[in-house]
C-alpha cells in the first residue's frame, strides 16, 4: 500500500537525547520507524545500550492501540575505527584522552571522526531503499560551532548526490532540528514526554569506569547540562563531576575556539 510506504521513516539514531526526541517527533506524526544505530568502534558503548532503553519506552507508548505504529531497531556495525587506523580521534582511539571543558575549535578537532554522519546516512538510505521508505532523518541541530555535516548545505548536497547515484529522488534526507538549539530540542522532547532519563550523551560512556554516570566534564555532557538549564526543564542526568565547575566560555562575537 503506497500510503503505508510513505509513512515509513528510517532514522539514524544514537543513544543521545536529540535522537530520542527525533524518534518521538516522527512517531508522534504517525510514521512507522526503522531505526538504525551504529557501532563504529566508539568508546561510548553506553549509547547503544541507552538507545535500546528509550526505544523500548517509545514502543510502550506508540506501538499499542488503534493508531499503533511499528518501531524496528537494528545496530549496524560500521568499520570506521578499522578504516581510520591512523586517527587520533578521542572518540575511537583508546590511547587518546577526552578533552574536558566546553567545546572549542581545538576540542572539536580532537573528537572528529571523519565522514561519520555521511557514512551513517548512506547506510540509512540503503535501508530506506530496501523498505521503500521515502524519508531518512538524523538529529543534528544548531550549534555554536556548526560541524560541516550538521548544516543545510551538507543536507542539500547529500540529497543531490543521492539523486545522481540512483537517477531518482525518491529518498530524501531530512534534518528537522537543523535550526533548533539543544535547549529547544529539550523543550520539544518534554512536550512529547520523551524519556530523557533513558538517554546517554557522555563521550566517555562505559570507558571510564563511571558506568551509569555521565562524566560531567566532556563537551557533550556540558552541552546536555546547559540545554536542560536553558530550557528550564529538570535534568534527570547523574553526573560524576558537577558540570557547574565548567562555566560556559566567554566568547567574542564571530570568533570560534577562543578560550582553553
Ligand atoms: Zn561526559
Amino acid at each position: 500500500m503506497t500510503t503505508r510506504i510513505d509513512r515509513t521513516a528510517v532514522l539514524s539514531v544514537s543513544g543521545g537525547m536529540d535522537s530520542c526526541v527525533l524518534v518521538y517527533y516522527y512517531a508522534s506524526a504517525g510514521f512507522n520507524l526503522h531505526l538504525l544505530s551504529f557501532d563504529y568502534g566508539q568508546k561510548n558503548v553506553n549509547e547503544l545500550t541507552y538507545a535500546e532503553k528509550y526505544i523500548a519506552k517509545a514502543r510502550e507508548h506508540f506501538c499499542k492501540g488503534s493508531n499503533a505504529i511499528e518501531i524496528r531497531h537494528r545496530v549496524i556495525e560500521l568499520p570506521l575505527a578499522q578504516l581510520l587506523e591512523n586517527s587520533d580521534s578521542a572518540l575511537i582511539n583508546a590511547s587518546r584522552s577526552m578533552p574536558y571543558g566546553p567545546a572549542t575549535t581545538e576540542s572539536l578537532k580532537a573528537i572528529t571522526v571523519p565522514y561519520r554522519n555521511p557514512n551513517m546516512l548512506i547506510q540509512a538510505t540503503t535501508a530506506a531503499w530496501d523498505v521503500e521508505a521515502s524519508i531518512v532523518a538524523y538529529a543534528v541541530h544548531y550549534n555554536e560551532y556548526p560541524l560541516p555535516d550538521a548544516q543545510e548545505a551538507f543536507v542539500k548536497a547529500f540529497n543531490q548526490m543521492l539523486t545522481v547515484a540512483m537517477n531518482t529522488s525518491t529518498i530524501k534526507v531530512e534534518a528537522p532540528f537543523l535550526s533548533f538549539t539543544k535547549a529547544q530540542i529539550v523543550r520539544l522532547g518534554a512536550s512529547f514526554n520523551a524519556p530523557f532519563e533513558l538517554t546517554w550523551s557522555c563521550f566517555e560512556g562505559g570507558s571510564n569506569g563511571l558506568e551509569e554516570k555521565h562524566c560531567g566534564k566532556c563537551a557533550t555532557c556540558l552541552d546536555r547540562y546547559n540545554a536542560f538549564k536553558l530550557a528550564g526543564i529538570a535534568d534527570p542526568t547523574r553526573y560524576a563531576n558537577n558540570p557547574k565547575s565548567y562555566p560556559p566560555l566567554e566568547r567574542k562575537q564571530g570568533t570560534a575556539g577562543e578560550g582553553a
